[in-house]
C-alpha cells in the first residue's frame, strides 16, 4: 500500500464503452497524479479501471490494486501493477479500498460502480466516512442519478443537506479544486441522518 493520500476510484470494467469516457478517465488520473496523490482501485486491467491505472503506471506515480483472489484466477489483475493486494472477498476489497482512502472518485460505471458509490455514501450519511465524494458526471452520464437525488430530497427520503455529502463536476480538471474545496464532514453527522 502506498503511503501517500490516496484517492479511491471506482468506475467501469467494461472495456465497450465509448471512447469519451476512456479519455476522461485517462485525464482524470492524470490530475490525481499531478496534484500528488496515489490512486488506489480495484486493480482490473480493463475498461476505465485499466485506463486509470495504465496513466499512473505511464507516469511512474503510485498506484494499489485490490483484488479478490476469485478475479485473480481468472486472469482479471493488472499485471502491471505491482502494489496488488489480495484479498478474499469483494467486502473486504472494497473496505480496505474505503479504509485507505482521503477520497472517493466515482466516474461513469456500471453496477458494481454504483454498488461502491452507494455504500460510501451510505456510510458518510451516518458520519462513518469524512473524505470528499467526487463524482465525474462526463457528458451527463449521471444526469439520471442526479435527478433522482433530487426526488430523494424533494420527497423527504433523504435531507438538502445531504446533497452536500458529494460534488458532481463536469470535467476532469474540476476533481482537484472539487477535492480541495470539500465541506467538512464529521461524526455528528448521525445527529441529522434520522428524519
Ligand atoms: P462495473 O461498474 O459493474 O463495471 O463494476 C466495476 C467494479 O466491478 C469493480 O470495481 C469490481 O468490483 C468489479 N469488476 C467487475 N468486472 C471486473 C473486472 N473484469 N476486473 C476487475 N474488477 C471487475
Amino acid at each position: 500500500m502506498n503511503q501517500k493520500k490516496n484517492i479511491a476510484v471506482f468506475c467501469a470494467s467494461s472495456p465497450l464503452v465509448p471512447r469519451k469516457y476512456f479519455d476522461a478517465a485517462t485525464k482524470a488520473s492524470s490530475a490525481l497524479i499531478n496534484a500528488g496523490y496515489g490512486i488506489i482501485y480495484g486493480g482490473g486491467s480493463n475498461g476505465l479501471m485499466g485506463a486509470v491505472a495504465d496513466e499512473a503506471l505511464k507516469h511512474n506515480a503510485p498506484v494499489t490494486g485490490v483484488i479478490p483472489r476469485f478475479m485473480v484466477e481468472v486472469e482479471w489483475q493488472h499485471k502491471k501493477v505491482d502494489d496488488m493486494v489480495l484479498v478474499d472477498t469483494m467486502h473486504q476489497r472494497k473496505e480496505l479500498m474505503v479504509k485507505n482512502s482521503s477520497g472517493i472518485l466515482a466516474l461513469p460505471g456500471g453496477i458494481g460502480t454504483l454498488e461502491e458509490l452507494f455504500e460510501v455514501l451510505s456510510l458518510k450519511k451516518l458520519g462513518q466516512y469524512p473524505h470528499p465524494v467526487i463524482i465525474l458526471n462526463t457528458d451527463g452520464y449521471f444526469d439520471g442519478l442526479t435527478q433522482l437525488f433530487h426526488k430523494m430530497t424533494d420527497e423527504s427520503f433523504m435531507r438538502p443537506i445531504h446533497q452536500e455529502m458529494w460534488s458532481m463536476v463536469q470535467s476532469p480538471d474540476e476533481i482537484v479544486p472539487a477535492l480541495k474545496n470539500s465541506k467538512p464532514w464529521g461524526k455528528d453527522a448521525i445527529s441529522f441522518a434520522a428524519l
